[in-house]
């Protein structure tokens, strides 16, 4: 499943993360899903509390944004709102999609205990 791999490689990335402050117990990761990125939230969920079990995620919880799916113009930058023809007024240009197509792993929260 999609939402598997997605997990496996954040957990990974944390793991990486928690290695480079020994001790570290993660509490927290503050994920952004993209409207179009492909990703059913529920499913992401349900793969993390499958797979995160044994690793360094085990305790952690998953904070979850949805990042709504926004059109540019790639010529004057204007914003085209949600629910207009995805084309530029003033320059006719098609819309260039400017966010809300990834995956964005914001923030690891961990707990370093003190030395
Ligand atoms: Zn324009």
């Amino acid at each position: 499943m999609h939402e598997y791999s997605i997990v496996s490689s954040l957990v990974e990335r944390v793991q990486r993360e928690a290695d480079a402050h020994p001790g570290a117990i993660v509490r927290r990761l503050h994920v952004r899903i993209g409207e179009l990125a492909g990703v059913e939230i529920e499913l992401l969920r349900t793969a993390f509390e499958t797979f995160r079990a044994h690793t360094v995620c085990e305790g952690a919880e998953l904070a979850i944004a949805a990042v709504p799916a926004s059109w540019r113009c790639p010529r004057c930058d204007r914003a085209i709102p949600v629910g207009e023809i995805l084309r530029c007024a003033t320059c006719h240009r098609p819309a260039r999609l400017a966010a809300g197509d990834d995956i964005i792993l914001e923030r690891i929260e961990m707990e370093v205990p003190d030395v």
